[in-house]
């Protein structure tokens, strides 16, 4: 989807700018869908403005996803077995991976990111893995899958970061994949091309950075190569580490590293580089990786559906290390709830209430400092330089519900704590991407025809499974 063509001005009677509410906000946006001026104490609206009819947040960034295990959410939630793990689950999701097509690929990924959009979410990163074929060949344009989920985000209108991966062998000492994986294989040309072609064909609201697997699915001697061929280019490098102490053992025993240690003592991480998980990891690890300026991206709704762990919070943003989240197998889509579960998995383990409130440095509500935490260290996990209700960042807007349950009568104060502990469904009213409305009242434009995609694409993925 292409931003409006002109200039549009939008009055909101309340805004989320830099991390308070703000009265009366216009806003103005130029024909690219970029913000020219934001002006508070405004208190009517400006002839011609279109009335924002709520309080209005920032979009979002959901910093960790792969858009293809959708199709999978709530098909896993059985243990025949006396064990049920990750890796289980994992055998699984291959399944789904290994015979999902092109056109099955497009309708999952514009009904999830619809389905962002609805939970407050305008940008997703996609950790995006499944590049060939069913039979592992590769197709005639080796981006045809990465087409089909740019195709998917410009059916919903959301933003898209696309994230080749590289990913070549099955672990630690399996210099090959299994024949399950055949769909994965990459090497750090393949990557690397795929990068630049998806950032060179310059389509609206999609940008690209690079990925690496994990410790266990790429060679030390891959990743350095990868690193060679983006070394100037200033864009987002993710990887998943530690999100299962297997992995860390696994990491022990081949390197006699852990696998965040081996990452800060083995490559030049920089701000550039995005930690998925870390859920393992120690206070030199920890320290080691705020020296970097890399970021962390947590996964509450999947490592708890996963039983991965939960992330030691307060050692991370006591080291000022940027805190994103991701919403990685898509068990939920609503990015309170994940803000939420952030909060809880702390709340659980040290059985505690607001943990991540930070009153020493002023900021006592634990939803404004999660919120716009996860705001900042998102944007810089898609490689977006100004994101928020600011001048020159993407026109994006979500505007709440004040009549939702969980809002309703609330004082203006205490909004942004109710969205995110109080309200059991997103409170998500109006969605605005780069200046143009994608969700009007709770529903997407093109939801009727996405969600019969959809349920077509799901019928062929599990039909006789
Ligand atoms: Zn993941």
């Amino acid at each position: 989807m292409n931003a409006q063509s002109s200039h549009q001005i939008f009055w909101a009677p309340l805004a989320w700018i830099s991390g308070a509410w703000q009265r009366g906000v216009c806003l103005e946006v130029d024909g690219a869908g970029r913000f020219t001026c934001i002006s508070s104490g405004i208190h009517t609206a400006p002839e011609h403005a279109t009335v924002l009819r709520g309080p209005v947040l920032p979009g979002m960034v959901n910093a960790h996803s792969h858009a293809f295990q959708r199709a999978f959410a709530g098909l896993s939630e059985r243990r025949d077995s006396d064990a049920d793990d990750f890796w289980s689950w994992r055998d699984h999701m291959y399944g789904v991976a290994l015979r999902i097509t092109p056109a099955q690929m497009r309708a999952v990924a514009a009904q999830l990111y619809v389905e962002m959009l609805q939970g407050g979410y305008t940008q997703v990163c996609e950790f995006h893995y499944l590049h060939h074929a069913q039979d592992g060949a590769q197709y005639d344009d080796p981006a045809t899958m990465a087409w089909a989920v740019a195709d998917g985000a410009a059916d919903a209108g959301l933003g898209l970061t696309v994230l080749p991966v590289l990913y070549e062998r099955a672990g630690f000492d399996k210099p090959a994949l299994r024949d399950d994986q055949r769909r994965f294989a990459g090497t750090p040309d393949f990557v690397a091309d795929l990068q630049r072609s998806v950032e060179h064909a310059g389509r609206a609201l999609v940008n690209a950075g690079v990925s690496i697997h994990s410790l266990r699915a790429a060679s030390p001697h891959s990743i350095h190569a990868l690193m060679l061929r983006v070394e100037t280019h200033d864009i987002p490098v993710h990887i998943h580490v530690a999100e299962q102490m297997q992995e860390v053992r696994d990491g022990l025993s081949h390197t006699g590293q852990r696998p965040i240690e081996w990452l800060c003592n083995n490559v030049a991480m920089d701000a550039r580089w995005q930690l998925v998980h870390a859920t393992h990891a120690e206070a030199a690890e920890i320290d080691a990786v705020g020296r970097t300026g890399a970021g962390v991206v947590i996964c509450p709704s999947t490592e708890g559906n996963l039983g991965d762990g939960i992330a030691d919070l307060p050692a991370w943003l006591g080291a000022g290390v940027p805190i994103a989240i991701g919403s990685d197998s898509h068990v939920c889509r609503n990015a309170m709830e994940e803000l939420r579960w952030l909060e809880y998995g702390q709340r659980l383990k040290l059985q505690r209430r607001n943990v991540c409130a930070s009153p020493a440095t002023g900021q006592s509500a634990t939803a404004a400092r999660l919120f716009d935490a996860a705001l900042n260290a998102g944007a810089r996990a898609a490689g977006q330089t100004q994101w928020g209700l600011c001048r020159t960042a993407r026109a994006d807007m979500v505007v709440l519900d004040g009549q939702s349950p969980g809002l309703l009568g609330m004082p203006d104060t205490h909004l942004l704590d109710a969205a995110m502990f109080a309200c059991d469904n997103s409170a998500v009213r109006d969605v605005y991407v780069g200046g143009r409305q994608v969700i009007v009242n709770g529903q997407h434009l093109q939801q009727t025809p996405i969600e019969a995609q959809f349920e077509s694409a799901m019928q062929s993925l599990w039909q006789g499974h």
